[in-house]
């Protein structure tokens, strides 16, 4: 019962949060609302109950462009005050303007990728702080938005790289390695808060510490140098001690990534390897500019299946780049047949306003592009239902991510949340025993199809 006398709590400020884009920006949102929640504002889950609204936006390929735009939209629309952050924010149209502030005027601020003292700024001055002394308590993880029993981990900003088809540097800027310490920090928290699965997130994972020319930090009492081995090493040990899955993410094929293959061999990081090929033609990969487009990935990829026979790993390609002849095209399609790549996505490449692939002779017309990337999607259609029907008759760990009457679904260390396939799981057997949410389980796995799987827990 509340003291009559005692004086009423004021409102806490209201902020809506809208966040668009890939696992990136979501990062941004979260150390956004995590700086909002420390400054005493609260989150509304409508426009109506919102005093302010911030809208995380994705300039990445022109669709994703126009929903952060209708998105910007419904948010003057419905509440009126609307400050945009996000990739989007930092870009210009061919007139030099910028492409938020000519389409909506009306929105109050604009900020681009990565400005969380900027997006704070601009909430003080829209909607002033409160004083209030106990609202500033907040968890040491931080706010996340992914389910408590997964998290995202940036461990840098920007890429030192020019790909021609992105334009992720312009608007993000070079590489800026986090701090090790930081880093170690933010996964110790968030392994104590519960999290059961931690994804290590960058522009380009093996990267990290170039930009300090891997100055040496301190964790734990301990020297640690900022360098993708020994933070992979030490995140690893430390997830061990929490009973925690670590998955790296972005990782380009140089000579370094050798090392962590044993370490995923030991168990200490998941056998599970994102690296974004994109093409496998050394003229295409010059063409596009990729960071080490010069090794050679067959070969890689079997001495890591040597050291790692378990080893899953995951690509993105692109069908279509500018200048790709058919001939080129097939090479692609003859490495993909050889390199049997566990989890594939293909995109039909897009002209991103602004890259300078754009400019590359002999453009590949739309309806090629298209029909390109089917014949992708197709090949790795077969190699994946391959690949997947090994693994029935295998009993595997299985991280439950939901769990409804017939049982649950969850995802083996083959799985990254959002992209890769999942596994349906049939309840254990006793009456007692009930799957729950970021619980492991060991699964017999009974069927698979091109994507999934399907088991039994034990
Ligand atoms: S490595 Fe290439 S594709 Fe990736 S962010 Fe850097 S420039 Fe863009």
């Amino acid at each position: 019962m509340s003291n009559p006398s005692s004086p009423a709590t004021p409102a806490l400020p209201k902020v809506g949060f809208v966040s668009l884009g890939c696992p990136k920006a979501l990062v941004d949102s979260e150390q956004i609302l995590t700086q909002l929640r420390a400054e005493g504002y609260d989150t509304a889950k409508s426009y109506d109950g919102a005093d302010l609204v911030i809208v995380n936006t994705c300039g990445f390929i022109d669709a994703a462009v126009q929903e952060s735009l209708d998105a910007i939209g419904e948010a003057l629309n419905e509440n009126g005050k609307v400050i945009v952050t996000g990739c989007l924010g930092a870009k210009k149209d061919a007139d030099g303007d910028d492409i938020i502030q000519k389409i909506h005027p009306k929105v109050l601020e604009v900020t681009g990728p990565h400005a969380v003292g900027e997006v704070m700024q601009a909430v003080h001055k829209h909607l002033p702080k409160p004083h209030e002394p106990f609202i500033d308590l907040l968890p040491p993880q931080g706010v996340k938005l992914t389910p408590k029993h997964f998290a995202y981990l940036k461990i840098s900003e920007g890429c030192n790289h020019r790909c021609s088809f992105c334009i992720i540097p312009s608007m993000r800027g070079d590489l800026v390695s986090r701090p090790i310490a930081d880093v170690m920090l933010e996964a110790e928290n968030l392994f104590k808060a519960g999290v059961k699965e931690l994804l290590v997130i960058s522009q380009d994972t093996s990267a990290y510490g170039v930009d300090v020319k891997f100055r040496t930090g301190f964790w734990n009492g301990k020297p640690i140098k900022t360098h993708m081995t020994q933070l992979e090493g030490a995140l690893g040990e430390l997830a061990k001690q929490y009973g925690a899955w670590v998955r790296l993410h972005y990782v380009y094929p140089y000579p370094h990534v050798d090392q962590i293959i044993p370490m995923m061999a030991e168990g200490l990081v998941l056998p599970y390897l994102d690296v974004p090929l994109q093409h496998a033609h050394p003229d295409v990969l010059k063409r596009m500019k990729r960071p080490a487009s010069g090794e050679k990935n067959i070969e890689r990829i079997q001495a890591w299946r040597a050291m790692c026979p378990d080893i899953t790993i995951r690509s993105t390609f692109i069908a279509g780049f500018p200048g790709e002849t058919e001939a080129e095209f097939e090479y692609l399609l003859d490495f993909l047949k050889e390199a049997e790549i566990d989890r594939l996505g293909c995109f039909s490449y897009s002209p991103v306003e602004g890259a300078t692939a754009n400019e590359i002779a002999n453009p590949v017309p739309e309806e090629v592009r298209e029909e390109r990337r089917a014949r992708v999607m197709q090949l790795q259609e077969e190699i994946s239902k391959k690949r997947l029907q090994a693994k029935v008759g295998k009993t595997l760990r299985v991280l439950i991510d939901d769990v409804d009457r017939n049982g649950g679904t969850g995802r083996t260390y083959s799985d990254a949340p959002e992209i890769d396939g999942v596994v349906y799981v049939k309840p254990p057997f006793e009456p007692h025993r009930k799957l729950a949410v970021g619980q492991f389980v060991d699964v017999r796995i009974t069927a698979a199809d091109a994507h999934d799987l399907w088991g039994a827990a034990e």
